[in-house]
């Protein structure tokens, strides 16, 4: 099956009870078992539940995977990826990270004696000299958050596959519509499926993907055992909202590519982040592991201070000044001030975060609308 036929289709049988179309919301904590131990598969719901087994199934579908786990949250999710780990073991991964990963790795993680190297990874050949027998995972995150820098997927995973290293790899920016990391090598796909996977800004959610069975096992070990699962309200919703996933990453990617080259042609704007730009860094890695280049983008303000980036967010209307992206809405927001708070200000600025920094997540509307939206903000700063 090709890729809307999946989202439509993939992982979802009608109900065997009544023939229900969409997947029932199975809203029940536990099982009636016939006699101790003798059940229908399901015993308790921290373990499992049919409408998560069917968004598990729609998921590994989209990332032609073998397996899929939903979690409560994406940090959920990647929580339990690190607790695979074992003290003095030794992660490497870049320093342009998502603001809450960094925060969990540094202030939860190193206090349990894992070590984290947040590195330049825009170039594989700098992980070779970090390696060494301690180090059993890469977390790759690309495009990155907010500065779009683009990992190669597969240069690293090579490297990592001789050294018996797990490579894991945040897929939430791209979306499984863009890219799909397991075919170029990683062993573990993260989506914060709060984002385009749920896509309507409704849910709070995380998934793994991966293919083999071993690992699909441990990780649900730690799934269940420490319990970070989702609701199957939530899971409901998320099932829903795949169904439109290529049509609103379509648009998403339709949508950016226009405000990208908006953004870049207006005399008040400084740089663009967007990795469809020929010169954009590592465009070409993108072009080719990528299927477009989506509907996530940053700007600096040629004016590069923080008080007129605030004007500029302060006075759009269809661009809600707001954390999160992904949802069928465009947001705007300051990584500095919001998502990436987290990171000290030296850092932040240091890895090419300056102050006036404004992300976009561009949503599904009609481009006419939120092209005059942006213009008429760009002129009042
Ligand atoms: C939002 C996000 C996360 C965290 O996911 P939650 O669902 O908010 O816990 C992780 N990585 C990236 C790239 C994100 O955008």
């Amino acid at each position: 099956m090709k890729f809307g036929t999946k989202a439509v289709h993939a992982g979802v049988e009608p109900d065997p009870l009544t023939g229900a179309v969409m997947t029932p919301i199975y809203q029940t904590s536990t099982y009636a078992q016939e006699s101790p131990s003798k059940h229908k598969g399901y015993g308790y719901a921290r373990g499992a539940n049919p409408t998560r087994d069917a968004l598990q199934r729609s998921i590994a579908a989209l990332e032609n995977g073998q397996f899929g786990l939903c979690f409560s949250s994406g940090m959920g999710a990647t929580d339990a990826v690190i607790k695979l780990l074992s003290p003095g073991d030794e992660v490497i991964t870049s320093n342009d990270l998502y603001g809450g990963s960094y925060r969990m790795f540094r202030k939860v993680f190193e206090k349990y004696g894992i070590k984290f190297h947040f590195i330049d990874l825009t170039n594989a050949e700098n992980i070779k000299p970090l390696i060494n027998e301690r180090t059993k995972l890469m977390w790759l995150e690309t495009p990155s958050n907010p500065l779009m820098r683009i990992i190669d997927i597969k240069a690293c995973a090579a490297i990592a596959k001789q050294n018996n290293i797990l490579v894991a790899v945040d897929n939430t920016f791209a979306s499984p519509y863009l890219q799909n990391p397991l075919a170029l090598g990683a062993d573990i796909v993260m989506h914060s499926v709060t984002k385009y996977l749920g896509g309507h800004s409704d849910v709070i959610m995380g998934a793994l993907v991966v293919n083999d069975q071993k690992l699909r096992d441990e990780l649900f070990f730690i799934l269940n055992s420490c319990g970070a699962v989702p609701s199957p309200n939530d899971c409901f919703l998320v099932l829903r909202g795949i169904k439109t996933l290529q049509l609103r990453m379509q648009r998403h990617c339709s949508n950016g590519k226009q405000i990208a080259e908006f953004l870049a042609a207006h005399p008040k704007v400084g740089k663009v982040y967007w990795p469809g730009f020929p010169n954009h860094p590592n465009h070409d890695v993108a072009k080719q592991q990528m299927n477009d280049f989506g509907g996530m983008l940053s700007f600096t303000l040629k004016d590069d201070s923080q008080a007129k980036a605030n004007k500029l967010m302060e006075t759009v209307h269809l661009f809600t000044l707001a954390e999160s992206l992904g949802g069928v809405e465009s947001l705007i927001n300051h990584p500095a001030s919001m998502t990436h708070a987290s990171i000290p200000k030296e850092e932040r600025i240091k890895n090419g975060l300056s102050d006036s920094l404004i992300r976009l997540s561009v949503g599904i509307e009609d481009i006419e609308d939120l092209i005059e939206d942006l213009t008429t903000a760009l002129n009042g700063v």
